[in-house]
């Protein structure tokens, strides 16, 4: 196998579970393992969350294709797809028994239609996203009441859940989130009044997990956070997390080069004194960006080492100065040593973006491997 590997491990992922779980209680959970598990693996996360006596009572996934999947693995639990019902072939809702999200009386139409043509005789249970404020999908919150009421009186539906979504809940005491939460709480409230059956109601994400406990409703949905990351550096440290993924090579190669030599395309780095430079099999085709070139760091023997000259497709560059590395030493690019740690955060500062993007982005040509 390939000496790069993402190493999995689900024991942090497990403890992420259970701490969130705690902070939460009573709520139920929602375990978001959409775009394979942010690139962890989606089959192994479920699985490994099933292995729980407090398994997560449902998933949630952003595709249809998604849901098949996890069908497909044998997964025999309540599965929401976010996307819109528009977007998809809707018969695969009912074939594979997946939630659809919905908030158009045409995403009601194809689906009637669709349980009508396949004589499916049960009712579909389905959750409606309620837009207060993110303006992606959803019903507006100025028109939902009267969607939902239009829905709970259709025979062939069953409302199994309402839900909205955050746009800054990863700002710690955001004022838009809060604006949101109450556009959603008159909505649940008004819908109370008038004996409107709600099912589930749900809107916290990572973000609001962590920073607005009063967001929690009947239940969450955490994606970034089951996998050992804050959503911004922003949020307080309420709950402990694990980060689950680790990235680590070997050095493949190792050489002298004098003052004055340039390593890599284009010649961005040129030596200012004799050095060693050693070559490591991990590139932008595994997930490391080229904006990284000159900026990042790993971890070779307990020592940190800059990476240098251009990121090209297979391969990066490391200086190690004069210290005498064998090839076959472990390069750990992303993860912890027993001294040091280069964090989803560090690659995060260098190319101004979110752990989510770090995790989704190591491709599938770097093997997963699990661990306890
Ligand atoms: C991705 C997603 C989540 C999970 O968000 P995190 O910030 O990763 O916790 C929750 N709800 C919806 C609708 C999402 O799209």
């Amino acid at each position: 196998m390939r000496s790069s590997q993402a190493i999995i491990n689900l024991s942090n992922l497990k403890k992420n579970f259970s701490n969130i779980r705690k902070k939460v209680y009573p709520a139920k959970l929602m375990a978001v393992v959409k775009a394979d598990a942010y690139g962890h693996g989606v089959k192994e996360v479920v699985n490994a969350l099933n292995s729980l006596n407090d398994k997560p009572e449902y998933f949630a996934v952003a595709l249809v294709d998604e849901g098949i999947e996890l069908r497909k693995y044998g997964i025999k639990d309540p599965i929401l797809v976010f996307d819109a019902v528009a977007n998809n072939i809707v018969e695969d809702y009912l074939t594979y028994n997946l939630i659809p999200t919905v908030f158009t009386i045409k995403d009601l139409d194809f689906l009637k239609a669709a349980k009508k043509k396949n004589n499916h005789r049960k009712n579909i249970c389905v959750h409606v996203k309620v837009d207060t404020g993110m303006n992606r999908l959803g019903v507006s919150y100025k028109h939902a009441f009267d969607f939902i009421e239009y829905l709970s009186n259709q025979k062939d539906f069953i409302i199994d859940g309402i839900y909205t979504h955050f746009a800054t809940s990863d700002v710690y005491n955001s004022s838009f989130a809060k604006l949101q939460l109450k556009r959603f709480k008159e909505l649940i409230e008004k819908l109370r009044a008038k004996n409107i059956s709600t099912g589930l109601v749900h809107a916290a994400n990572s973000g609001a997990i962590i920073n607005m406990p009063d967001s929690y409703f009947d239940m969450v949905r955490p994606g970034i956070s089951l996998y050992g990351y804050y959503p911004s550096q922003q949020t307080n440290e309420s709950i402990k997390l694990y980060p689950v993924m680790s990235v680590i090579s070997k050095v493949t190669s190792f050489k002298r080069i004098e003052k004055g030599d340039t390593v890599s395309y284009s010649r961005k780095f040129k030596a200012s004194k004799p050095t060693n430079i050693v070559s490591v099999s991990f590139g932008y085709a595994d997930g490391y960006s080229r904006k990284m070139t000159n900026k990042s760091f790993a971890i070779i023997n307990e020592k940190i080492y800059r990476q240098v000259g251009v990121v090209t497709m297979d391969r990066i560059m490391f200086d190690v100065g004069n210290d005498k590395i064998n090839i076959g030493d472990e390069v750990i690019l992303l993860g912890k040593s027993k001294k040091h740690e280069i964090s989803g955060w560090d690659w995060c500062n260098i190319l101004k973006t979110i752990p989510y993007e770090i995790t989704c982005n190591i491709s599938k040509r770097v093997p997963r491997i699990y661990i306890e």
